[in-house]
């Protein structure tokens, strides 16, 4: 693929996808559940279209979510709309559509949705965001149910805003909802928030029609591979535990507290189904020296993939060939960096790494969720290409950008 449509490009696997969601799915077996896919992880059109297929719903959080869903064949009755800023445009349009809940956020944006319903003369299905208040272990910008963030609405105002919900001429309440976090890599945080919120559901679903209980997505995947020798295991990308979290494990937490309920599941997976799924493909374009320091300079940057830089993420990287002399080749530190005019454009500090040359092709590991979407063209730099493996097949996703598309739009003043 890097032959054919150059580099940096980012590869997923089809098949990887629907595995994952297929052994999701399998896993929920024992409740009435519904997948809705975070499709802010990964929104290309023809991984929309995977999920889609396969059954999936989506949890959407902008009207232009929404129009890819529906681009890729998608069941708007099967999308729940999150965010904590939903633009009056954007609700119209979903209105329209007929999604299947807002995930409301504020008691300001119940009022305003009901309006705009009104005005519309059509009905809202809503399920109010009930902040839990737990610490779910993860980094600080992706930890969303504790009450000093934006998200949400707070436990001791959950009632009373139910009640006004249920006043509101053109509101149907239809569920309760709630988010954690992202990249959470215990199932015990799922299972506290779910036992947490039990009673108040319970007591919600006597006094109206609720018909379902979301209870999120992030569950976080395994970025580091194990450095421990011959032990085989697997570490996640904080803390030292060597712990790996599993979709059987995930399961295992979370239905015995739901089946209990009575009431459908939804689960909003992003990262999990598609972040193991993709790679970003780069080549090393320089290697250079600079006192005791070793840099090799790929042909990707922080614009392509953020994570390293906004999360301190970390990302496995591989020599793409890898025969036998290859893996022989002498291990030394190295960092691995971009190409952009920012200190923090890098992929990897310190990294242990075969001897790299220039021309060497790399693949960024664990790509497939918040890479690409969050790409920039910052330092005017055309958006990376995108391909699919499907079986011994492969495709082109989305086309690389050139320079009369960066330019394209703009606007020459008066
Ligand atoms: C981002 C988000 C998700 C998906 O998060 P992942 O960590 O990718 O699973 C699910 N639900 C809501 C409300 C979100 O904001």
């Amino acid at each position: 693929m890097a032959e054919k449509f150059g580099t940096p490009t980012y590869v997923y696997s089809a098949g990887t996808i629907v595995d994952h969601y297929a052994r999701l799915d399998a896993a929920l077996a024992p409740l009435d559940h519904l997948i809705c896919y975070a499709v802010k992880a990964n929104s290309n059109r023809a991984i929309l279209k995977l999920l889609a297929d396969a059954g999936a719903g989506f949890d959407i959080v902008s009207g232009g979510e929404l129009f890819r869903v529906l681009a890729a064949g998608g069941d708007p009755a099967k999308c729940t709309f999150t965010g904590v800023g939903k633009s009056r445009e954007e609700i119209e349009y979903a209105l329209e559509q007929g999604v299947y809940s807002f995930n409301v956020e504020s008691e300001s944006e119940l009022e305003n949705i009901d309006r705009i319903a009104g005005a519309k003369n059509l009905r809202a299905p809503i399920a109010l965001r009930v902040n839990p208040d737990i610490d779910p272990h993860t980094h600080e910008y992706i930890s969303t149910g504790s009450h000093e963030n934006k998200f949400g609405i707070a436990l001791d105002r959950i009632a009373a805003v139910y009640e006004s919900a249920a006043k509101m001429r053109n509101i149907d309440i239809v569920g309760v909802q709630m988010h954690i976090g992202s990249q959470i890599t215990e199932a015990q945080p799922f299972a506290s928030a779910i036992w947490k919120l039990a009673p108040i559901v319970r007591e919600l679903k006597s006094k109206y029609a609720i018909k379902f209980f979301s209870i999120g997505g992030g569950m976080g995947i395994i970025y580091r591979r194990a450095l421990e020798s011959g032990s085989g295991k697997w570490w996640h990308d904080h803390g030292g535990e060597s712990s790996v979290f599993s979709i059987r494990d995930y399961a295992d937490a979370i239905v015995p507290p739901s089946r209990q309920l009575g009431i459908g599941i939804v689960v909003e997976p992003g990262r999990f189904l598609v972040g193991n799924a993709g790679v970003l493909l780069t080549r090393v374009g320089y290697i250079k020296k600079s006192g005791a320091k070793k840099f090799a300079i790929v042909d990707a940057g922080m614009n392509d993939l953020i994570r390293p830089a906004l999360y301190h993420s970390y990302h496995e990287i591989v020599p793409v060939k890898e025969t036998k002399s290859e893996r022989e080749r002498k291990i030394s530190k190295i960092d691995i960096v971009g190409p952009v005019c920012e200190s923090g454009d890098f992929f990897a500090l310190d990294r242990e790494m075969p001897k790299l040359d220039e021309g060497d092709l790399l693949a960024i590991m664990s790509g497939g969720a918040y890479g690409f979407v969050m790409a920039s063209n910052y330092n005017s730099r055309p958006l990376p290409a995108e391909g699919l493996v499907r079986g011994d097949k492969f495709a082109l996703i989305r086309k690389r950008q050139t320079w009369k598309d960066l330019v394209r739009g703009e606007i020459e003043p008066l």
